[in-house]
């Protein structure tokens, strides 16, 4: 039997190439290798607040995205996370196994319940959830960008707990992230990853922005005060701007050096500009055909969550028998 990948993203915003060559990029290329489940995660996307006419347009866009990028639905399951009630119901039982203080570290956690007023409870849950869903599916593979990798590790210690408390139960899943591209940073802060959420027109580059907004935001993105490029001693805006390069041109280092040694700044930007646009240009024309037809897309989605919800409630029937709970003879 094949090993299971499981992995997934928030309809919180619009994806943008972090997104594309963090995660997507590398589910389309390991998608046939195993059995694959890809996820847009709406009950992450409300840990904090979308305004929900918008969240359901962005549902539906993410799984626009995700077929344009190139994720064969033949082959590997989508699905929407609330579509599959399971993923809930095991993220409780997990809750009651998670030590509340290994919640309290996670760097994700202290990053966006900064920015709240009021921080919900599901902000501190969410990385309980994200483990449930993974388990759920006894994943052995989850390909996610570097800034996942925290809470990955927590998914295989409350794994681990629930394990060694209730007897072996669930497979202890590896993080898988890219070579190149794992973590790209904001265009205008180089110091913080490029995020959906993030605030600023200037921050990340849309996966459905045009060539033309492409160039804009590329030729402002924040550099340093050297005039041209010099692999010793550049800031963080440009080595970001030549690993977004690297990772869509799959250039080796040698080439990107020998290609960008004593570049100015101004010519380095246009050519990122222009591999980005191009690169996303196919992806783009892919979208407009699959979003003409909404009913194709909610098909798929459909069939994804019946395909997968046997698998899942098998798991949750085990996790209840495992624990006690009440489960039917
Ligand atoms: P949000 O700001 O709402 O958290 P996000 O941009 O962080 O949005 P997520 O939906 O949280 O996106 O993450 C989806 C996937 O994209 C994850 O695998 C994550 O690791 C990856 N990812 C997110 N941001 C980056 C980035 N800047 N570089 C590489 N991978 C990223
Ligand atoms: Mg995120």
């Amino acid at each position: 039997m094949k090993a299971r990948v499981f992995s997934g993203i928030q309809p919180t915003g619009n994806l943008h190439i972090g997104n594309y060559l963090g995660a997507l990029r590398n589910w389309v290329k390991i998608q046939y290798d195993y059995e694959s489940i890809f996820c847009i995660v709406d009950l992450h996307a409300v840990t904090v607040y979308q305004t929900p006419a918008e969240l359901q347009a962005k549902i539906r866009e993410t799984a626009g995205l995700f077929l344009a990028a190139g994720i064969d639905p033949k082959h590997s399951a989508m699905i929407v996370q609330s579509a599959v009630p399971a993923h809930a119901e095991l993220a409780w039982m997990l809750t009651c196994v998670t030590p509340i203080g290994w919640l309290y570290r996670m760097t994700q956690f202290k990053a966006k319940s900064e920015a709240q007023e009021t921080v919900g409870d599901g902000l501190l849950q969410y990385p309980v959830l994200m483990a449930a869903d993974i388990l759920l599916y006894q994943a052995g593979i989850v390909p996610v960008g570097d800034d996942q990798s925290q809470h990955l590790e927590l998914a295989r210690d409350i794994a681990q707990r629930f394990n060694s408390l209730y007897g072996d139960t669930f497979v202890m899943p590896a993080t898988k992230l890219p070579s190149v591209g794992a973590r790209v940073m904001g265009l205008d802060e180089p110091d913080k990853k490029m995020s959906k959420s993030a605030p600023g027109s200037g921050h990340a580059i849309a996966l459905l922005d045009d060539p033309a907004v492409i160039r804009k935001k590329i030729m402002r993105a924040t550099t340093d005060s050297n005039p041209a490029v010099d692999f010793e001693t550049m800031g963080a805006g440009v080595a970001n701007l030549l690993s977004i390069f690297q990772a869509f041109s799959e250039w080796t280092d040698d080439q990107m050096k020998a290609h960008f040694s004593g570049l100015r700044y101004g010519d380095l930007k246009k050519q990122v500009a222009e591999m980005v646009a191009s690169s996303l240009e196919p992806l783009q024309q892919r979208y407009r055909e699959i979003t003409a037809d909404p009913a194709y897309l909610d098909g798929i989605l459909r069939e994804g969550a019946e395909r997968v919800t046997p698998i899942a409630n098998s798991t949750v029937e085990l996790v209840k028998s495992r624990m006690g709970l009440y489960t039917r003879a």
